[in-house]
């Protein structure tokens, strides 16, 4: 029978979304986008001192800026609610009396705790990391519900992962050791066992632990850096799975079409910030104009660049060649902060530069201002006659023209940029700097 995949994404609110809750999220979300299944959020908050409500909202934002949409969960609500472990705690201890009235657990002072039976082999077949199998002799008793009241996280997980009907438990493995007692818990109650899908550790590049040491653990922070959601979920996706044919760059929607948990590896998956850098340049590239410009648009505004000066057709124009350029939005507005205003120019050039600059480039300004047309292919054609005619090499000219008319060595072709600037402003420039 094809039973409804439903999956969970069940953070704690004891901090922002990080990558590796993100990557969790990502896999879960794709399982049931993939099946035409349910993805369901619950905030595991039973840690009442360390959970926050600023936290849980940094997690929704995180999740809704990269498309991981919840079918069913806090903001959403949902059949199987609530959907904070903090609003279920009469369920938890309903669950927990009928394990005392079984004889399966015992109470120690207000603490309620399961016996676990020695000389029983527990075992699972995980999706990911094959047939895993303890003695349940290795395995001490479990606390159920602590003596203040709160579940404890193997205790709650069960309740709720039973109770939410969730077909297939995927998350991080370093629950691969929680997951033989929570086995345990569903056979005491008589469940049917979930399947589990344990994904890979994620590491730095020195294969140690992925933490801060190795950058950014926040996924808001890569927002903030510039990077595009769907880069993000590109390369996140990447992180022990692989579309194969040695596909590196596709887009959402492909992923859904393509993911199958079984093709997980569990192999512990490397974060390479070049890898992410270079699948967020080519997203960038892939972004149409119009979209582009709009992901760009707060980057300038963070940089103080007065873009709404300028008409969307030639700020769409400057990114456009810019094309190539810029690893994030971040990057793309730095590069193309002369475009938007002379300021930044004057600062970064060396006036002494300027005046050993100036007896060069006068003449060929004074004529290439008063071309009559003002296109990148005129522009060209006339340095090359001029340069031909005054048997002056045309990097001579075009590497200190790009210099006062950028502040920057690298920019697209001089003429091109000429051409964007316009003559007005081109003069403008020129004429700060004496040339003209
Ligand atoms: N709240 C747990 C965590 O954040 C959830 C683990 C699970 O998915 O079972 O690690």
């Amino acid at each position: 029978m094809n039973e409804e995949v439903r999956v969970r994404f069940a953070p704690s609110p004891t901090g922002n979304l990080h990558i590796g809750g993100a990557h969790t999220a990502l896999f879960n979300w794709l399982w049931a986008r993939h099946t035409g299944g349910k993805f369901v959020l619950r905030i595991e908050d039973s840690d009442r001192e360390r959970s926050t409500k600023e936290f849980e909202e940094s997690i929704y934002l995180g999740l809704r800026w990269l498309g991981l949409l919840w079918d069913e969960g806090p903001e959403v609500g949902g059949p199987h609610g609530p959907y904070r472990q903090s609003e279920r705690l009469d369920i938890y201890h309903n669950y927990a009396e009928k394990l005392l009235n079984d004889g399966l657990a015992y109470r120690e002072g207000e603490a309620i705790i399961f016996r676990v039976i020695p000389g029983e082999v527990v075992s699972f077949d995980d999706i990911v990391y094959g047939h895993i199998e303890v003695k349940s002799e290795t395995l001490k008793d479990i606390v159920l519900i602590k003596s203040d009241g709160m579940p404890t996280y193997n205790y709650a997980v069960v309740i709720d992962d039973f109770t939410m009907g969730i077909t297939h438990v995927i998350r991080g493995e370093d629950h691969i050791a929680n997951t033989p007692k929570q086995i345990l818990l569903y056979k005491a109650f008589g469940w049917d066992i979930p399947q589990f899908a344990h994904l890979p550790m994620i590491l730095g590049k020195d294969k140690k632990k992925l933490s801060k040491r190795h950058g950014a653990t926040n996924v808001l922070e890569y927002k903030d850096m510039g990077f595009l959601p769907e880069a993000l979920f590109n390369f996140l996706s990447l992180l022990g799975w692989s579309p194969g044919n040695d596909r590196e760059i596709f887009f959402i929607q492909e992923a859904i079409e393509w993911f199958d948990i079984k093709d997980v590896n569990k192999r512990a998956a490397v974060f390479d910030m070049d890898k992410l850098r270079h699948i967020n340049q080519e997203h960038i590239k892939l972004m149409d104009p119009q979209s582009r410009l709009e992901a760009v648009k707060p980057f300038w505004k963070a940089l103080g660049l007065p873009f709404e000066q300028h008409d969307p057709q030639y700020l769409a124009k400057v990114l456009e060649i810019m094309e190539g350029r810029g690893q994030t939005l971040r990057e793309l507005a730095e590069y193309t902060d002369y475009f938007l205003t002379f300021e930044p120019v004057k600062a970064r050039v060396d006036r002494e530069y300027v005046e050993t600059s100036k007896d060069i480039l006068r003449p060929f300004c004074e004529e290439m201002i008063k071309l009559p047309q003002w296109d990148t292919k005129t522009l060209e054609e006339f340095a090359r006659r001029w340069s031909e005619e005054r048997q002056v090499p045309l990097k001579k000219i075009a590497m200190p023209l790009r210099i006062l008319l950028t502040g920057t060595k690298v920019s697209p072709g001089i003429f091109e940029v000429i051409e964007l600037l316009g003559p007005e402003e081109t003069k403008k420039r020129l004429a700060y700097w004496e040339i003209l």
